[in-house]
């Protein structure tokens, strides 16, 4: 059977080429969107405004697929986290946040994740390849139909899944441009955020195509400390980050602001020390910080910090002029937080078994 294309994975200009590239005129690729995200039909011989010879086309050469639900977990706080299964087979997590009036979808990028942060159990999986675009409009599509009983949607997308968004650009981007688009889903381009751990020339990039929000996984002040935690850092000093940061906010505009994400880990980076150098460091950025208490998963040699300590870090930020969040952990029952998403990946990188290897040693797991 030939390969159909996966239309939920084309942006508005890519449908509209598509139209043009078949002898129409781009017009019909908006019709197309609002039957399929306005009126939710997919079924090309209903969309009875386009003309029959392309309906039979679009139906021999196109679909529309979504992944498949393997398991969906409800958490005690109202959480859900969905594994779903892709076309490759693998299985990846989106996690849906309702909180009052809103409602978070954080969706998935990529099976698993190359840049191996050390406090990060997605990390830990290994990496299988990326998502395709239609995979990560699907997400949208099924917390959409979840939603749908409570006269709800999804109202703020995070790709704070699995994986780094900004190492699967192209289709990050044709995803979001769908969540942003008035024929699709018509989200504010400020309730799509992008996270990146800091791959500096995919920032540069998404500045020229894209105005969605931006979040920087920062959490440390100093090179030496982010080295360790978060080693594409190595590559990508903080100053390289910073530098790209500003250029983006720049183009943002005055009224939006950037958010650093902050992962406090016990005895790590959560010292009052910790929190002025931040201030120091994100003094000329335009930005709000989040801090997320470390989540910890078995073997990942940190701990959570007190809760003394995650106070009088938020302090010294807020003293220091910064809008300072303190993330509450969420879904926590059900593996749903943070840094616990995992799917089940088919690891390419061996750093599973590496991973396993090291457990089994039993090596002292070090907790600085
Ligand atoms: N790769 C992107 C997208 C992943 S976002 C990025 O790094 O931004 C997932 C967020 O959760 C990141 O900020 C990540 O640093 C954070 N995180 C990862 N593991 C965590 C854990 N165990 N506890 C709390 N936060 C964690």
């Amino acid at each position: 059977m030939q390969n159909l294309q996966n239309l939920y994975g084309f942006d508005r200009t890519q449908l509209e080429n598509l139209f043009v590239e078949q002898g129409l005129q781009a017009f019909r690729g908006r019709q197309l969107m609002k039957w399929v995200y306005h009126q939710e039909q997919t079924d090309f011989a209903a969309m009875t405004d386009l003309p029959l010879r392309m309906r039979e086309w679009l139906a021999d050469n196109c679909h529309f697929a979504v992944p498949e639900v393997e398991r969906q977990l409800v958490s005690a706080d109202g959480t859900i986290k969905w594994l779903l299964r892709v076309a490759n087979g693998d299985l990846i997590e989106m996690v849906l946040i309702p909180e009052k009036g809103r409602n978070t979808l954080c969706v998935s990028s990529q099976i698993g994740c190359v840049l191996d942060c050390s406090f990060c159990s997605t990390g830990k999986q290994g990496f299988n390849g990326n998502l395709a675009p239609a995979d990560i409009v699907g997400q949208m599509i099924l917390a959409n139909q979840a939603l749908r009983a409570r006269g709800e949607s999804v109202t703020n997308v995070v790709l704070m899944g699995m994986g780094e968004p900004l190492l699967n650009f192209d289709a990050v981007v044709a995803a979001t441009n769908v969540m942003k688009d008035d024929h699709a889903f018509g989200l504010s381009k400020r309730r799509v955020t992008v996270s990146t751990a800091g791959v500096v020339p995919g920032i540069d990039k998404l500045r020229e195509v894209s105005d969605v929000a931006l979040a920087i996984s920062l959490h440390a002040p100093t090179d030496a400390l982010r080295n360790e935690l978060v080693p594409i850092n190595r590559k990508y000093s903080i100053e390289q980050l910073l530098r790209a940061c500003r250029d983006y906010v720049e183009d943002l505009g005055p009224a939006r602001k950037l958010v650093i994400e902050y992962t406090l880990m016990r005895g790590v980076n959560d010292q009052p020390e910790h929190a002025g150098q931040l201030a120091e460091l994100l003094q000329s950025l335009r930005c709000k910080i989040n801090l997320i208490p470390f989540n910890p998963f078995p073997g990942s040699g940190y701990e959570r910090p007190l809760d003394a300590d995650i106070e009088h870090f938020q302090t010294i930020l807020i003293q220091q002029g910064f809008t300072t969040m303190l993330r509450t952990t969420r879904g926590e029952d059900i593996d749903a937080a943070c840094g616990q998403l995992v799917g089940q990946v088919q690891d390419r990188t061996r750093r599973q078994s590496r991973y396993r290897a090291q457990l089994e040693t039993a090596q002292p797991v070090v907790v600085r």
